[in-house]
């Protein structure tokens, strides 16, 4: 049997059951999954072993973890599975009821957080069967629980989360079953209704939950990119639902795909479910009431969190129901290709958020990550944004007060969540504990400030003294991370912890008291309290004075000398020892998991303030890289005036050896519509175009920029296209890539938005990609539902023309100078048109071999003499047919003009007889050749 495994459809299910997939396909494949051991019936087994099957036939998707002992066991293909994925000695349990060795495999519990990260990295569920009850209290079988599942998302240990990013799960509730459906849908059933996706996506590390709905076939590609982008590690569909649709290949093999009940994505059962879990009468307030896909897919989600958690999860009592209106999108191809939070060569190094990312805490680096991924559209909230900037670029020394402050503020919106799963430990507390301590300073080095946007966060601070106060009367200052190490409850708290503590540090002195006591009460000078191990604490009176020893005294033992006995009250302090150490760990336990429930009761507070922190930070932050980059505000605005001064790439201008040379922008809906930009190979068109596109991307998202003077007529949607060969391909020819993109841009572009197209066409043969090339702008610029502001570099001089003949079209052109016979790059923008690419000296540069320069230089003259047309450009007026000819008569063209233009280039001077000797050698082989 393979322990994962889809089931077939109308099968009955225990509980969601994942079909695993992508990196840990491997996990399943059939020669991991060794032939099923022969497995006891319940009947047959052990009691224990009843129990283990019991659990697993609750979670047959997991792995499940039964803890005996000190150790979580695993058995049967669980262990097959577990030995394999975490390098674990496979060994058997003695024979069962029925004589068959059971293979198992085990792990000690206080190492358990690595094993689990392994395996749910992996791609694996774990279902955790704890004892519930004290092993030396429980009359017979220990009582054991499924206390939690983890799965890949929903793992929130420390050692599984990168501090700066988030992780999603997500609910995607496709329309379909009418009983699904909401009630109102029944109005419409004569038209045939547009799909509709809703989608739920929460990171439960830190309580953001949020909804969307997508509708038609656009909505699904939006529904696909919204997921490229962020990336959720587990997706929940219905499991009577194929998911290929739902899902972009490209996240299906990273996510886990996890099929539940149809029954958990019912409307009303929804609705019932989130307005209990967020405490309010009503889902209206959430802007919910009207989107059923949007709240069956929440609804599912919550529904599986209570299922697999098995925790209150206070941190969760709002969700944010997004419409795609409210954002500026970026696709994911976009966000790759102007490396907005990843350089084309992978990782966050060379993007523009590690450049632009001087946040202190990490909830406030997560926050700047996503202001870039989803800038905003909203005029007023940019202004917002750029105002409290500026006040912080203004106040310098505030500024650095305020992110030395923040500098010492651990991960606060983790920690509250932690605290609400349950899974905090004293540690954990202390850091909470020390954030709400920062919080008045925060407050009050914010004071001053006019912005409204710092004011209104300011008024979200909450440092809940109670909490704050509660955790530091009980906790000392440097407790362990977790709590069954015990000894974090500080004295004076709890009488009863005192006492035991008093007890076990001084048992001697207790005893030597009570001796003293019992003589003097006795008048028996000799008695003795002794202790041994198998009588435990007595009291010994010798022969001679046991006529004085008094009716409480019960005797325990006779010796030789005497008799031993017991009191009341020396029984009730044995105990009291002999627990003691035992009794102090598990009242501190108690008195912390009673601390950790309070805390989480003001989770919702704690997030709030968490999450104004991390606003405060990221705007702080960007004030700072604003003040060392010599950014500036922009001006945003609701016209449609795109037009930057000195404008420079963020990323180009730090990392370049060259000074960055700064270059002018002025787009709008108009005269200035598209622009055609041509120019030299490395001349500087690539990162004009995207810097441009950041600029953008960056004003709206709150961020100064790299310019002089910016103005930015509000965006919607940023696509930028790079050519052909850039693309990684997808299963389909890169040039086919390249159309299916240019065609959805040619869609859904609006005349808000800004297009920026790289070489576009140059993917195929250069008849068709001009051809195509020329079609895309004229469409771009001619189309009158929607002219994108746009900007179009490409090496096809032909596409100057259009200026000529399209409104809306202008030339720039990347100027460049020829020194003799080299080029000199100069980088600067210029109006007009460029009349060649220079690739040949480029190559040069680029190191190909003199003869193949020379012989590239011969064809390109040719050419040039031959098929050129009026002003010296080739002409797209020319005879194709002409051309061919012409480039089949270079084909059998003799070798001899490179070699006779070698010659020419010789300077006989400068030869030594050896480079003379070599070079008359390479030339008589390229003749020969
Ligand atoms: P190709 O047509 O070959 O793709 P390109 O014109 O798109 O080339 P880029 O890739 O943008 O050229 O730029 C080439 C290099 O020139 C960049 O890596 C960068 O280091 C440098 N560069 C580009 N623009 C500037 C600038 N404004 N100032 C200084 N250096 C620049």
């Amino acid at each position: 049997m393979i322990l994962h495994r889809r089931r077939t459809r109308g099968q009955s299910s225990c509980g969601p059951l994942p079909v695993l997939t992508g990196r840990d396909a491997h996990s399943y494949s059939p020669n991991v999954s060794s032939p099923e051991p022969s497995r006891p019936s319940i009947g047959t087994a052990t009691p224990a072993m009843r129990q283990y099957l019991e659990a697993k036939r609750q979670h047959r998707d997991a792995i499940v973890f039964f803890r005996m002992g000190d150790f979580y066991e695993m058995f049967f293909e669980d262990a097959l599975v577990a030995a394999r994925a975490l390098d674990l000695t496979l060994t058997s349990r003695s024979k069962d009821a029925d004589g068959s060795a059971i293979p198992m495999c085990g792990i000690p519990y206080h190492a358990a957080e690595s094993y689990l990260v392994r395996l749910v990295k992996k791609g694996f569920r774990v279902a955790i069967c704890e004892q519930v009850e004290d092993p030396r209290k429980a009359k017979g079988l220990v009582r054991r629980e499924v206390v939690r599942v983890v799965s890949p998302g929903t793992f929130t240990e420390s050692g599984y989360l990168e501090a700066r990013d988030q992780v999603f799960l997500a609910a995607l509730a496709p329309s379909g079953s009418p009983e699904l459906s909401s009630p109102a849908g029944a109005a419409h059933a004569a038209l045939p209704p547009e799909p509709v996706v809703g989608v739920a996506l929460l990171d439960l590390s830190t309580g953001e939950f949020q909804t969307a709905e997508y509708t038609g076939r656009d909505g699904l590609q939006a529904l696909a990119d919204e997921l490229n982008v962020l990336r959720p590690r587990e997706v929940l569909v219905p499991i009577d639902h194929r998911s290929d649709d739902l899902i972009p290949p490209e996240l299906r093999s990273a996510a886990t795909v996890t099929p539940v009940e149809t029954w958990y994505f019912e409307l009303e059962r929804a609705r019932r479910l989130l307005v209990s879990q967020f405490r309010v009468q009503s889902l209206e307030g959430f802007g919910l009431e009207p989107h059923g896909a949007a709240t069956r897919a929440a609804g599912a989600l919550v529904q599986y969190l209570r299922d697999t958690q098995k925790a209150d999860l206070a941190h969760i009592r709002d969700v944010t129901f997004r419409s795609q209106a409210d954002r500026l999108v970026v696709d994911p191809l976009t966000i790759k290709h102007v490396e907005l939070v990843e350089s084309i060569q992978g990782g966050r190094a060379g993007s523009l958020l590690a450049e632009l990312d001087r946040t202190m805490t990490p909830m406030g680096a997560r926050l700047q990550r996503s202001w870039l991924l989803r800038p905003l559209v909203s005029l007023e909230h940019i202004r917002d944004r750029l105002d409290a900037v500026e006040e912080f670029a203004f106040r310098t020394t505030d500024r650095g007060r305020l992110r030395e402050t923040l500098k010492a503020i651990p991960d606060m919106e983790r920690l509250v969540a932690r605290t609400a799963l349950g899974t905090a430990g004293p540690r954990d507390l202390v850091a909470l504990r020390s954030s709400l301590a920062a919080v008045p300073r925060v407050r009050q080095l914010l004071q001053p400030f006019q912005a409204p946007l710092i004011a209104s966060l300011v008024a979200e601070l909450d440092d809940v003294v109670e909490v704050r106060s509660e955790i530091e009367r009980l906790i000392i200052e440097e407790p362990p991370v977790v709590a069954r190490e015990g000894g974090f409850i500080r004295d004076g708290v709890d009488p009863e912890v005192d006492e035991l503590r008093h007890i076990s540090r001084s048992a001697k002195q207790v005893i030597a008291d009570m001796e003293e006591r019992e003589r003097t009460r006795t008048g028996i000078s000799s008695l003795k309290v002794r202790y041994n191990r198998v009588f435990g604490y007595y009291i010994e009176v010798s022969k001679s004075n046991l006529r004085a020893v008094p009716s409480d005294y019960h005797r325990k033992q006779t010796i030789a000398g005497g008799e031993r006995f017991t009191t009341p009250a020396l029984k009730e302090y044995e105990e009291k020892v002999l627990g003691a150490d035992e009794r102090i760990l598990e009242r501190e336990v108690e008195i912390f998991e009673a601390l950790r429930r309070a805390v989480a009761a003001d989770a919702p507070r704690l997030q709030d303030t968490a999450r104004a922190l991390a606003s405060l930070d990221v705007l702080a932050g960007l004030a700072e890289t604003a003040t060392l980059q010599n950014y500036v505000k922009p001006h945003v605005h609701d016209g449609d005036d795109i037009s930057v001064a000195d404008g420079r790439h963020p990323v180009v201008e730090r990392n370049s050896p060259d000074p960055f040379v700064p270059n002018d922008v002025q787009l709008d809906g108009a005269s200035r519509q598209l622009l055609l930009l041509t120019g030299p190979n490395m001349g500087g068109k690539s990162t004009y175009l995207r810097q441009v596109a950041l600029i953008c991307i960056m004003a709206q998202s709150g961020s100064f920029v790299p310019a002089r003077d910016a103005k930015i007529g509000i965006v919607d949607r940023v696509f930028a296209r790079v050519g052909a060969s850039d693309n990684i391909s997808r299963g389909q020819s890169t040039f086919m890539v390249e159309m299916q993109e240019t065609a959805h841009i040619l869609h859904a572009a609006t005349s808000r938005s800004l297009v920026i197209l790289d070489e576009i066409g140059r993917g195929t043969s250069t008849f068709d990609g001009l051809s195509l090339a020329w079609a895309v702008a004229e469409h771009l610029a001619n189309n009158r539902k929607a002219r994108p502001r746009t900007l179009f570099a490409t090496h096809y001089h032909e596409l100057t023309e259009l200026a000529d003949t399209v409104p809306g079209v202008v030339n720039a052109h990347v100027a460049a100078r020829e020194w003799r016979d080299d080029i000199v790059f100069l980088r600067k923008v210029v109006p007009g048109r460029a009349d060649r690419s220079y690739g040949i000296q480029v190559a040069r540069l680029a190191g190909l071999p003199p003869g193949v320069i020379a012989r590239a230089r011969g064809i390109l003259e040719a050419l040039e003499q031959d098929a050129l047309a009026r002003g010296g450009r080739p002409s797209i007026t020319r005879n194709a047919d002409d051309l061919r000819r012409q480039l089949g008569l270079f084909e059998s063209a003799p070798a001899d003009d490179g070699v006779v233009r070698r010659l020419r280039e010789i300077d006989i001077n400068s030869l030594t007889p050896l480079e003379a000797l070599t070079l008359l050698a390479d030339l008589k082989r390229e003749v020969e050749d």
